[in-house]
């Protein structure tokens, strides 16, 4: 932990009545320099308030450190090999072409730094006054600094401390490694194991197939993105297949144990299986541990998420709570609207809350999925008539090459009102893609507005408007 470090870019007031603490006090203090607590501490700071935030690693975040930014690097990277792959069918003849896990690494971290400094000096800019220190709550008021001893008075306080990797409890968990550790490696590995079917260990396993690692994958459900549209869910089960992971459903790991160098991992099917590396991709729980939550009486749920309202509440008037650590939906824009809707309510006077419904989603697969809106599961649940328009076709980016892989595009309509429930997209760009159909299903548009629109061609993205019949 580094030493606590104070910017003082307000004056400190002496706080009356309580000899016990020290001379510090604030409007806001903040509790985590992540996406969710840096937009919260710097709109507040916009708003006049006096602001406090501490963050006691690195400014930005699981999102900036270790999340989105550092993989989707990781995914261009490992993304040029399809480019090499495909290069000889467009007419270019490639010399040798090598890939330097190390030199990657470097790059990453360089950029990482770049992205880490302009958090801290935007929050130094707003006015936010820094300390680098772990922070946990003394009292519903009150914020003691670890690094120091200090305490802070604060009139609101926002816990913004995100989650942590979840490892199953299974002998021999600790010598896998997470999410967090992946990015640092020294080299990788031949072999590895994933578990987990979800946004994390298919990301990895498709960028890391590609980058050479020999990737097999254990899920314990039948197939991979539960909570995904089927046809979305088979689509990339089956493109990753192709691309050579080894996918073994149904499967969780029992146990893991050193053999040598490399490890031996043994599963409920009754085999044990050697590999080089483990990763755990079993999900990430709220960081709340050591917070002090039960001393200033904060309420979590079973699931161990603080329990909030709409305005991101918690149980206790003076402290609200944003992203991961609400256990609500754990995607980096999510917790910085948040963020931004408790401050301009509580310091801006213009209360609104961020709305959690039509979230559109990407996963940075390859194939990639962006999603939007209800599955065909849920919108026939929901609704009587549901009509699929569906559409499997090789997009031009890849359609020279013998074995052009598909895309898929499917939309989920409301039969009687017209109204797309939901646009369901795997195949090259399809984050860029959602970001933008997102805008006409959040609006209520109808598939015949969809229509209306004059398709852009040759692109993937005309195929959105113009599915004709149903499926
Ligand atoms: P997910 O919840 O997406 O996936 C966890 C996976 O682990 C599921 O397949 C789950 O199975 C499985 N699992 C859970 N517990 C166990 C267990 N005890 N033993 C074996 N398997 C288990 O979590 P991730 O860790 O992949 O990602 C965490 C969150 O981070 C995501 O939910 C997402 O919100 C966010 N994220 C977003 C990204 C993006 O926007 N592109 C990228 C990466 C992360 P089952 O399906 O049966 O529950």
């Amino acid at each position: 932990m580094q030493a606590c470090r104070a910017i003082k870019v307000w004056p400190i007031d002496n706080l009356q009545g309580n000899p016990k603490m020290s001379d510090t006090s604030c409007d806001l203090f903040v509790i985590g320099g992540g996406s969710g607590g840096v937009r919260a501490a710097r709109i507040a700071a916009g708003h006049g308030a006096r602001v406090a935030l501490a963050e006691e690693y690195r400014y930005g975040g699981t999102c900036v450190i270790r999340g989105c930014v550092p993989k989707k690097l990781l995914v261009l990277a490992s993304r040029l090999a399809d480019e090499f792959g495909r290069a000889p069918a467009y007419g270019w003849t490639l010399g040798d072409a090598r890939f330097d896990w190390r030199a990657l690494r470097e790059a990453k971290d360089r950029e990482i730094a770049r992205l880490e400094g302009i958090y801290r000096n935007n929050l130094v800019a707003s006015g936010v006054r820094v300390f680098e220190s772990r922070a946990v709550l003394e009292a519903p008021d009150t914020v003691r600094l670890l690094a120091t001893g200090e305490t802070v008075r604060a009139e609101r306080i926002l816990i913004a401390t995100g989650g942590v990797p979840m490892r199953p409890d299974i002998p021999g968990a600790e010598l896998a490694i997470t999410s967090d550790d992946v990015f640092d490696l020294p080299e990788l590995p031949k072999r590895m194991i994933i578990e987990g079917g979800g946004f994390i260990a298919v990301e990895f396993a498709c960028l890391l197939k590609r980058l050479g690692v020999q990737v097999t994958l254990f899920y314990r459900g039948e197939l991979i993105l539960r909570g995904f549209d089927d046809d979305l869910r088979r689509h990339l089960d089956a493109a990753m297949r192709e691309d050579g992971i080894e996918i073994r459903t149904r499967t969780t790991i029992t146990a893991i144990e050193r053999d040598g160098a490399a490890y031996r991992v043994s599963d409920d099917r009754g085999s044990s299986t050697g590999t080089d590396l483990v990763m755990l991709a079993t999900g990430r729980v709220p960081n709340v541990h050591g917070l002090g939550l039960e001393r200033a009486g904060v309420e979590v749920g079973a699931d161990g998420a603080i329990r909030v309202g709409e305005d991101s509440r918690t149980s206790v008037r003076r402290i609200w709570a944003v992203g991961d650590v609400t256990g609500r939906v754990a995607l980096t824009p999510v917790a910085i609207r948040e963020g931004h809707a408790f401050a301009d309510t509580e310091f801006g006077g213009r209360p609104w809350h961020c709305d959690h419904r039509d979230v559109p989603v990407a996963v940075f697969a390859t194939p990639e999925i962006g999603t939007v809106g209800l599955t065909e599961a849920q919108a026939r649940e929901r609704h009587a008539n549901i009509d699929i328009y569906r559409s499997s076709f090789r997009p031009m980016s890849n359609v020279l090459e013998a074995d052009a892989k598909r895309m898929l595009v499917k939309l989920v309509v409301e039969r009687d009102t017209d109204r797309v429930l939901g646009v369901h997209l795997c195949g090259p760009d399809a984050a860029e893609m959602i970001q933008l159909a997102a805008i006409p299903l959040k609006m209520g548009a109808t598939k015949r507005q969809f229509d209306q629109t004059v398709a852009v061609h040759p692109s993937a993205a005309e195929e959105l408007v113009t599915m004709r019949t149903p499926a």
